[in-house]
């Protein structure tokens, strides 16, 4: 980078983060030791401790099933809508008042630029509880099934690349349609569940209804096999999915998947190049790539193939990789040590298949996990790195020469989440669209998100759809269309003391 571009360091403040040096589970509507082994999380550019963390074992989990089973039978599918909805107004205002603080956190925890999770993470957070509030006391009247009910007790599992937006997208929904919850956040990534279960308390949310447990694969496992639980949603690789599905098969329990993609970006010749160089930067690099709907694989028109690699190369020159805190940053840390080896794995396998690597030139720092911006050209589509999800600051150009080419290549995946289309014709972006297998398509930008919006895949990337009403279909039972009943019986525990249900007045 040329010395005029240089910007000085402009670091965000850590200060305003009240961290405890060690976090218990949250169940029934307290901190608690966990009887697992604990972990450290660290911070992934620094690789410095940021707390010790506990692990749930079998008997912590049920012993969180037992509680949001007591809310859900005491005080949650009691309340009315509207009130359900005020407790959600308040955790969105919660969420929105110590939003710095949350972004901060999540920046330190899981390696992302603070630009990102200030300016998308936690807004987007917010605004998801805002709009599933705004369901809460509507259900009856919008098309989902006569007299929809909550299904009860939901488990739910997420990944570590959205740690605070995933948890939103599966908590504000289930909430507003009457159910409670027990949340496990990723090994890697339990900071913000662990504050946004402070917020919980602060909004005064009825004990059990929301619960927090943290742990490994092991203690999700034996939250999802659980035979307590009415309903699993699940976000996050698509080999663990599967054997979730396998898990819950054969029970009453509802499923959704929300699992891996492969992203294809169609780039046309008459597409507006320099905001299509943008949006193929935001499609594979936000987030470090860390992004299910990533646009990972690129198709660019053979016409102006050379053009948009040049004019990429340029652009991405002009990253800044490095310290998440830094407002200047563009690119963060990679998350964790072992999904920089799997980063680094691909890269290697995409050399050795025959494709051209180019790696943004940039120093890296010594410490922490990090991944320089990388694409690869002269892809074929046999090549391993077309097709298969690796989750990192890596894409992979393609080419095609006619629209049906391109579609044909888009589709040809074994997934099925997200794509975009770059161009400048209307009817040309519907009629692909019309045709390409994925959940979301995105005309001429990439990577937005909306809480009304419906997201989810085929394939192997899942079913279900979370956002929207869509969302709410997934916790809710009808008359019409009843859940099973539930054949096992719910671990018997001491029930939680019900809490009085404040009056929902801002405090
Ligand atoms: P992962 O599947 O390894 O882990 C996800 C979560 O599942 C973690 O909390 C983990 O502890 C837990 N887990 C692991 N084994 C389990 C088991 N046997 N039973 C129950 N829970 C178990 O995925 P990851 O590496 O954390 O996340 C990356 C993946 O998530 C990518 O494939 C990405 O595409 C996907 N993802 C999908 C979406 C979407 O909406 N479709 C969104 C974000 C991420």
């Amino acid at each position: 980078m040329t010395d005029f571009l240089d910007y000085a360091p402009a670091p965000e403040s850590a200060a305003i983060l009240h961290l405890r040096k060690e976090y218990g589970l949250f169940i029934g509507g307290d901190f608690q030791p966990g009887r697992g082994t604990a972990f450290d999380t660290i911070s992934p550019s620094t690789e410095k401790v940021i707390a010790r963390i506990s692990s749930a074992n079998e008997a912590d989990v049920d012993a969180a099933v037992a509680a949001a089973r007591s809310a859900y039978d005491r005080t949650w599918s009691r309340l009315s809508g509207s009130d359900r909805a005020k407790y959600l107004f308040r955790i969105a205002r919660l969420v929105q008042e110590r939003a710095r603080e949350l972004a901060v956190a999540e920046s330190l925890d899981n390696g992302k630029p603070i630009r990102e999770s200030r300016d998308v993470d936690v807004p987007l957070v917010a605004a998801w509880f805002f709009y599933y509030a705004g369901w809460a006391d509507k259900l009856d009247h919008v098309g989902l099934g006569a007299a929809p009910r909550p299904l009860g007790v939901a488990a739910q599992v997420i990944p570590w690349n959205f740690p605070l937006l995933m948890l939103a997208w599966k908590i504000a929904p289930a909430l507003a349609a009457g159910n409670t919850v027990v949340l496990k956040p990723a090994e890697t990534t339990p900071l913000t569940a662990l504050i946004f279960a402070e917020i919980v308390q602060q909004a005064e949310l009825p004990a059990g209804v929301v619960n927090i447990v943290t742990g490994d694969g092991e203690t999700g496992r034996l939250l999802v096999a659980h035979p307590g639980v009415d309903k699993v949603a699940f976000t996050g690789s698509t080999a663990v999915g599967r054997e979730i599905a396998k898990a819950v098969a054969g029970t009453p329990k509802r499923l959704t998947l929300e699992l891996g993609g492969k992203g294809a970006n169609i780039v046309f010749d008459d597409a507006p190049i320099d905001q299509a160089i943008e949006g193929i930067v935001n499609g594979a690099f936000f987030n470090q790539g860390h992004v299910c709907c990533a646009g990972s694989r690129l198709l660019v028109q053979e016409s102006i193939h050379d053009e948009v690699v040049e004019r990429l190369k340029v652009r991405l020159a002009t990253l800044r990789v490095g310290d998440p805190l830094d407002k200047n940053t563009d690119v963060g840390a990679i998350n964790s040590a072992e999904q920089l080896k799997r980063i680094s794995e691909y890269a290697r396998i995409g050399a050795a298949e025959g494709a051209e690597g180019w790696s943004c030139p940039v120093d890296l720092p010594t410490k922490g996990f990090w991944f320089a911006p990388t694409i690869f050209t002269g892809v074929e589509q046999t090549h391993r790195i077309a097709r298969e999800e690796i989750f990192g600051p890596v894409l992979s150009v393609l080419t095609f020469r006619t629209p049906e080419e391109a579609i044909a290549k888009a589709n040809n995946t074994p997934y099925g989440l997200s794509a975009g289309i770059w161009s400048d014709k209307g009817s040309r972006v519907l009629a692909v669209a019309d045709k390409l297998r994925a959940g979301v398509v995105w005309a001429n930008t990439f990577n937005r998100f909306d809480p009304a919006s419906p997201f989810g895949g085929y394939r192997e990337s899942g079913y279900g759809r979370e956002g929207g009403r869509q969302g709410l279909l997934a916790y809710l039972q009808s008359a019409d269309a009843p859940a099973p009943q539930r054949a096992l019986p719910v671990v018997a525990k001491p029930p939680i003391p019900p809490r009085t249900v404040r009056k929902a007045a801002k405090k």
